[in-house]
């Protein structure tokens, strides 16, 4: 897997899990605009409306939970994904509990991803003030546990049975705000998308012409590291089902 530059073909279910808006655009939207021209079914779960994004004081929490909410629909129609579900949690208040991982394992439970796209659990470098926000990894945490094992399982969370959502077993993490990244994709296709879809966040950005430049930059460095123009990066994890598949894997990493 390492230095693997990616490239797939066949339609796939997606799920993307994000603590705010804005979140996925500058995490994966190059790869997810990818995906859902290549025929990806695409639905974003945000779990709070970023109310506190504002220093305005005549700036209401809930005026701006509901612009954020329009902002992120309106990004997420130009990368394409069809759904954004909010959970409307409080912003910058995130912690983990049973319940709220629940949320998340009745999510993957409708949905039934095959790729879960979430924040990097395991980045714990705090070199970023915007990577290392609190809700992020509460956020990453939450999404793997509720992935692995809760969501296949039919014990964790059992009253979903009887309304008719049956386990579900993901097969693949791809974690973005990585520190270990091991997979890349080519977004130069759809860097422009990726930068109409940022804009869509306006009550977020002061100066639209820096953010393009910073997202150029950034993702224009990460391209370099594989020869492309622009890449986004990610750390990915395949969850085995299989138990020969597992003990392959596990035989492989040992070596
Ligand atoms: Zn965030």
């Amino acid at each position: 897997m390492e230095g693997q530059v990616t490239k797939r073909k066949e339609p796939l279910r997606v799920l993307v899990i994000s603590a705010h808006p804005d979140d996925v655009d500058f995490g994966c939207g190059g790869t997810l605009a990818k995906w859902a021209r290549e025929g990806a079914e695409i639905v974003y779960t945000i779990c709070t409306s970023g109310e506190k994004g504002t220093d305005d004081p005549s700036m209401t929490n809930l005026a701006l939970a509901l612009t954020r909410e329009k902002e992120q629909r309106a990004a997420a129609e130009v990368i394409g994904a069809k759904e954004v579900i909010f959970l409307r949690k409080p912003d910058g208040e995130l912690q983990y509990s049973l319940e709220f991982r629940g949320e998340l394992v009745r999510v993957i439970r409708q949905f039934r991803p095959g790729i879960i796209f979430t924040h990097d659990p395991a980045n714990r470098a705090f070199d970023n003030q915007y990577i290392f926000h609190a809700d992020h990894r509460v956020v990453g945490e939450l999404v793997f546990d509720a992935t692995y094992p809760a969501a296949l399982n039919r014990n964790y969370y059992p009253g979903h049975l009887a309304e008719g959502l049956a386990p579900h077993a993901a097969s693949e993490f791809y974690f973005f705000a990585t520190s270990q990244p091991d997979t890349w994709v080519d977004i130069e296709s759809t860097l422009e998308l990726k930068i109409k879809a940022l804009r869509c966040h306006a009550s977020q950005i002061k100066d639209p012409k820096t953010m393009e430049e910073l997202v150029r930059t950034w993702f224009g460095a990460w391209g370099r590291e594989k020869g492309l123009a622009f890449a986004e990066r990610f750390r990915r994890v395949q969850i085995f089902h299989d138990p020969a598949k597992r003990l392959q894997y596990l035989k492989k990493s040992l070596r």
